[in-house]
């Protein structure tokens, strides 16, 4: 309803037609008091103007476009009031009182009388506010767009490219003017145009392709690694019009996945690498193993390990090993000399590293290749390494060539230092094994020098005895004497023929020779034997009663089974019997030798069958070589058998061995 200053209210058609129109609409006098109002313009003010008291504007306060206060006096309005010139229409914002705002275009007209005298102004007020929004919106949008780090580019059907970012001009090197317009394909590789084609037809399906990472190429051609959003675009009536494309750089992530992968890399190989050379002694072994890890590790072309060595006379030399070039390659060349490049790591004064050796001040100044000789590998970039033992000799030096300059970092070198340290520690031990390999076998040569020069004495006493023996008359007090040193004599050659078997068995000559026999005859013989001379205990057999065949070398078995009888008697001082057990079990003969003794600690049963082993405190007191059971072992394991321990510390032991019979 419309309101006017005569308050007649009465409804008319003409007011209510005025109240209906989407606009807010009212009058002014010419003093500018409003006089007339429809409700759109109650609404748009959100308040009711005082009809002859409000001036100009019902709105609480109104502001020009750009948020400047505008005094009621100084609007539109009353501007066409005094000029008598209606105002061109004008964007306004309109504050109510609890502060919310509302965006308008105003019309003031300026009403004349039939005479043509100013009788006041008509104002029209348009809610402009939702498109306001919009443009916003789209402002605010195309603002996103733009400073988007990303590039966002659309594009038609066809590939043409319709609208451009900067960031896309930062990623791919183009202009906005540049790019708009040309095909999307100036971006993709040769070798990926194929891409192209499979995403349009996903846009053309209503499909998007979401984080795809592939590579683009900038203006001036060098690739980019991107992740790729490609997306349909649809025009009003939802037909897909072209596509709309975001591509972020990934650059950095890639490297720093590629880092990633490197350091895993390098761990790895420094895992396994560090893990077989504390293992290996064998020099040649270790040097080849640090010389590929380390060329591995810092991309070298080539590498090689140059390693001092005394030959048998005291001589120094050289051995090397290479990895990433043939043996040829340095054959021709001698070795590393005193040259200024060289000098420096085989003196052990540090590390070299030179990112173009040709135009180092030490480079070229050695007769008589005067630089790199004919024929040598083409090296630029060069490192090396020396190799330092614990007692601060250098045994070595690594080295390593690139033909391209700068190629190696400081990472390289911190990599390769450590390793060689590693390389260090290991060719000690090589050393120290070797070393100790050496003595051992000076030690195994002379125990059969040894025992074979014994052997011919001892044998002779023996015969001189047996004639005494026999020359004496029975009842000479003598003869007890000479009896007790034929038994030393015998026991000294018993312990001999040992020590010639330990030296047979080193260098793999104990001869054994195969009969068919009965087993069970062979135990009761050598148990027989025994108990002679071993009456502190009652040896006790266990046996089945039919006759058991096997193929073997006899003596050597009867040696073992005196051998282990012995020990049983030997090692149980307090005990008074010995049990030996021959059974039949799936086609073998096991035989087993218990006695009730001090036993065997659990972790050192395994080593009692090595050569000069013997359990340390527990069986002190009790004499021996060690070598007896070492002995056994071998004879039973020649057999295609297996010589076993059971055994509990102070409760006793029990060996046995199997040998197969014969059907
Ligand atoms: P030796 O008896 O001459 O020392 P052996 O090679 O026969 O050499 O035995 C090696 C070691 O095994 C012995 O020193 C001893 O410590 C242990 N041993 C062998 N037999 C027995 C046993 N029956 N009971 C306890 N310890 C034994």
């Amino acid at each position: 309803m419309i309101e006017t200053d005569d308050k007649v209210g009465a409804p008319n058609p003409v007011s209510a037609l005025i109240d209906s129109l989407p606009v807010a609409v009212y009058i002014c006098d010419t003093n500018g008091y409003i006089t007339a109002y429809n409700k759109p313009a109650q609404q748009l003010w959100a308040t009711t103007p005082i009809i002859g008291e409000t001036k100009w504007c019902g709105a609480f306060k109104t502001y020009t476009i750009d948020d400047t206060l505008l005094l009621p006096e100084k609007n539109a309005a009353a501007h066409s009031m005094f000029t008598g010139v209606s105002a061109p229409s004008q964007e306004l914002i309109v504050e109510r009182e609890d502060g919310s705002r509302r965006y308008v275009v105003h019309h003031p007209s300026v009403n004349y009388n039939n005479d043509g005298e100013i009788t006041g102004i008509t104002n029209t007020l348009i809610d402009i506010t939702a498109q306001k929004f919009d443009e916003n919106k789209q402002a605010m949008l195309a603002a996103i767009v733009q400073s988007s780090q990303d590039a966002i580019i659309s594009k038609t059907l066809d590939g043409i490219i319709t609208s451009w970012n900067q960031g896309a001009e930062r990623l791919f090197g183009y202009t906005e003017q540049e790019a708009i317009g040309r095909s999307i394909i100036m971006l993709i590789p040769y070798d990926r145009l194929i891409e192209e084609e499979l995403i349009i037809d996903r846009v053309r399906n209503n499909l998007s392709v979401e984080h795809f990472e592939t590579l683009r190429k900038h203006k001036d051609r060098h690739l980019i690694p991107i992740s790729l959003t490609v997306s349909p675009i649809k025009d009003s009536k939802g037909n897909i019009i072209g596509a709309s494309k975001i591509a972020r750089d990934i650059s950095r992530q890639k490297m720093a996945e590629e880092q990633l992968q490197h350091y895993a890399g390098n761990l790895e190989i420094l895992n396994s690498f560090g893990k077989t050379i504390s293992e290996d002694m064998d020099v040649q072994g270790i040097l080849q193993k640090v010389t590929d890890a380390t060329t591995q590790l810092t991309g070298a072309k080539f590498g090689a390990f140059f390693y001092n060595k005394l030959n048998e006379n005291g001589e120094a030399y050289m051995l090397y090993t290479l990895s990433g070039a043939p043996k040829e390659a340095f054959e021709k060349l001698g070795m590393p000399r005193n040259t200024d490049v060289f000098k420096t790591t085989f003196k052990g004064e540090g590390i070299i590293r030179v990112d173009d050796i040709t135009k180092d001040a030490r480079y070229g100044k050695n007769a008589p290749h005067h630089g790199m000789p004919k024929g040598h590998l083409p090296v630029v970039s060069y490192m090396a390494v020396p190799v330092i033992s614990k007692s601060g000799l250098v045994i070595g030096g690594l080295l390593y060539g690139h033909p391209e300059a700068g190629r190696f970092t400081n990472e390289h070198e911190h990599l390769v230092a450590g390793v060689a340290s590693q390389a260090a520690i290991a060719l000690d031990n090589a050393k120290l094994y070797e070393e100790v390999r050496m003595l051992n076998a000076k030690k195994d040569e002379f125990i059969g020098l040894a025992s074979h020069e014994l052997k011919t004495p001892v044998t002779s006493i023996n015969g001189y005895l047996q004639i005494i023996e026999r020359s004496l008359a029975g009842n000479d007090r003598n003869t007890a004497f000479v009896t007790k040193a034929r038994m030393q004599v015998s026991k000294l050659s018993a312990l001999i023929a040992d020590l010639l078997d330990v030296s047979k068995i080193i260098t793999g000559k104990l001869p054994l020779s195969y009969t068919v026999f009965n087993l069970q005859e062979l135990l009761l013989e050598s148990v027989d034997v025994l108990q002679q001379t071993h009456i502190s205990h009652a040896i006790q057999i266990e046996h089945c009663d039919k006759p058991i065949l096997i193929k073997a070398d006899q003596q050597r078995i009867e040696q073992v089974i005196i051998n282990l009888l012995s020990n049983a008697v030997k090692y149980s001082p307090d005990a008074d019997k010995v049990l030996i057990k021959l059974v039949e079990r799936d086609g073998y003969a096991v035989i087993s030798v218990q006695d009730f003794g001090i036993g065997i600690p659990k972790d050192e049963q395994e080593r009692i069958f090595s050569r000069f082993y013997r359990v340390d405190n527990i069986a002190d007191h009790i004499s021996g070589l060690g070598i007896g059971l070492y002995i056994c072992n071998e004879i039973i394991s020649r057999h295609q058998g297996r010589l076993r321990v059971s055994s509990e510390l102070g409760k006793g032991s029990t060996f046995s061995f199997e040998l197969p019979i014969i059907a």
